[in-house]
């Protein structure tokens, strides 16, 4: 007997429900006849606000918005979106002589010179006062001079370095309904009010406010973070974060461009008292918020200390709070109810990572789509897969705190002392005190591979600065003319590029 699956159902219409909706289409649409396809329905509440932030993606969005077909001028003219070069991360360290250090992590990797690694003639050699990121890549210098991540004219998603996006997550949502229900999925308004299971354990129906019993065959928890199914109906356990990370809550506010004529191409993280700010630039407005540590602000300090750096654009603006649910459920595919966004899990937003996570959760479920009744190994090995996402994101996340140096406020002490690291960065901290990160020290990467891992310890100037002193003692011998005559190259190529790219904003006006 065929027992595919005939239907899957998503409850929850934020950035999580639309994306799962999107790619779940795009798959199925590649792979099989109409009649073949479980058909895609979203359940969302007319009365439930979505979270409405997150707003800088990585670059993998551009790739999933060509593969759904979605053009990219429609895109950016829909959700007012801008190109994004990487995170200018500010503040965040002092260098050896106690001044603050603002550096790049740029959507570009180091490289190969002659079988070794450029992370490590820059270590030995430096480059003048150009810092890694500037030596290794334009994005830097473009995002200074306030330049967008193409060429005029090029056809769309064509990248000759990498880019990706600031987007209204309001808007983007609404673009999604949008494409989603012309492409045939069914879009339920409604609110669910109480969760049935069967005698297994399996969601059976959901019930709605308006339209009654829903029968449920497979069903995708995208309810933000109050994990209607997953934590409420299943009772999957909640693997809470905060022994590792110290902010749990974020506050923030739209506010003009100061020059609507100059818009940042990278999104600005910016180190306050007792946590973080971002800067993410649309076209139309920039979005700003600050995550911190409730043990060491209240909410009208934070309140206080974000208006203050926001200056004249935050005057007579009162911030909105969102307590954040720091962690991730035990396991995101449990019975038939796969968890995906913030119900599934939330890492604080410093790398922009959450959307990214829900693009991969959605593939991998189509990759380990189920029939009706469920194998045990597929959703062990999902579950597997998910959590290592959670994992990688983890590190790279606590490495930022666990190496900084502030010392300015007892925050900064805390987030570098009192937390928790996980066992497999602090193996690697240990060791990249004696040599740069190399291929295999991180074992699963789908975004955070070693190269980057040498973009933030050089960006911070770690070894200048207390962390693995002598490390340079103990580089393998390098030839200082191949590190300066590739420069040279470089710095050809670099004005090259720096002269043909255009000014942001008059390529947002083109596109
Ligand atoms: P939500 O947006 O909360 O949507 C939940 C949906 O569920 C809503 O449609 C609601 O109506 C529906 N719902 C809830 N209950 C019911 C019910 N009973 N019946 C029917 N429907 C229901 N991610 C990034 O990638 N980049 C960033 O820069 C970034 N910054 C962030 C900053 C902050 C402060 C926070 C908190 C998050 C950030 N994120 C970021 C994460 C990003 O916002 C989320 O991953 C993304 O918006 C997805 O949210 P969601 O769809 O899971 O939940």
């Amino acid at each position: 007997m065929n027992n595919r699956l005939r239907k899957i159902t998503i409850v929850g219409g934020g950035t999580a429900g639309w994306m799962t909706a999107l790619i779940l289409d795009m798959v199925f649409s590649r792979t099989s006849a109409p009649k073949d396809r479980p058909r895609i329905c979203l359940i969302e509440s007319p009365n439930i606000a979505t979270v409405g932030v997150g707003e800088a993606t990585v670059p993998r969005m551009p790739v999933t918005l060509r593969q759904a077909g979605i053009s990219e001028r429609d895109f950016f003219r829909e959700t007012n979106a801008s190109f994004k070069l990487g995170v200018k991360f500010c503040n965040w360290n002092k260098d050896a002589k106690g001044n603050r250090i603002d550096y790049v992590n740029p959507f570009a990797h180091g490289q190969l010179l002659e079988g070794l690694e450029a992370a490590e003639y820059f270590l030995r050699f430096g480059n003048g006062d150009r810092d890694f990121t500037q030596s290794i890549s334009p994005h830097d210098d473009l995002a200074r001079l306030c330049k967008g991540g193409r060429p005029l004219g090029q056809p769309e998603f064509e990248q000759r370095f990498g880019y990706a996006y600031h987007l209204d997550a309001v808007k983007f949502a609404g673009m999604l309904t949008k494409v989603c229900t012309k492409r045939g999925v069914e879009h339920i308004q409604d609110e669910v009010q109480a969760v049935e299971l069967d005698e297994q354990g399996n969601v059976s129906h959901l019930m709605l406010a308006r339209k009654g019993r829903h029968d449920i065959e497979m069903v995708i928890d995208c309810t933000g973070f109050r994990g209607l199914i997953i934590n409420k109906a299943l009772g999957e356990p909640f693997m809470d974060y905060s022994d590792y990370l110290p902010n749990d809550r974020a506050m923030a506010l739209q506010i003009e461009h100061p020059d609507p004529e100059k818009i940042e191409s990278v999104t600005r993280s910016t180190a306050l008292g007792a946590g973080w700010t971002w800067r993410v630039p649309l076209y139309n407005r920039v979005g700003t918020g600050y995550v911190y540590s409730s043990a060491h602000r209240t909410d009208d300090q934070a309140a206080d200390e974000y208006l203050e750096w926001l200056g004249d654009s935050g005057k007579g603006l009162t911030p909105r709070v969102i307590p954040m649910r720091i962690g991730r459920v035990r396991n995101a595919w449990v019975k038939n109810c796969l968890a995906i966004g913030l119900s599934g899990g939330f890492i604080e937003p410093l790398e922009s990572t959450a959307i990214h996570m829900v693009d991969h959760a959605v593939r991998w479920f189509a990759e380990h789509l189920p029939t009706r009744d469920i194998e045990p190994s597929l959703r062990a090995r999902y579950n597997r897969q998910m959590n290592k996402m959670y994992d990688e994101v983890l590190d790279f996340i606590c490495l930022h705190y666990r190496l900084g140096n502030r010392t300015d406020d007892q925050y900064w002490i805390d987030a570098r002392t009192e937390m928790k690291i996980p066992d497999r960065l602090a193996e690697n901290l240990e060791l990249w005190q004696h040599r740069l990160p190399m291929e295999h020290d991180i074992e699963f990467a789908t975004l955070f591979n070693f190269r980057v891992y040498q973009t933030v310890l050089l960006g911070k100037q770690v070894y200048d600065t207390g962390y693995g002193t002598g490390i340079r003692d103990r580089l393998r011998p390098l030839k200082k003319p191949i590190w300066f005559q590739w420069w040279k190259g470089a710095k050809v190529d670099l004005a090259q590029i720096l002269k043909a790219m255009p000014d942001h904003k008059t390529l947002l006006r083109d596109i």
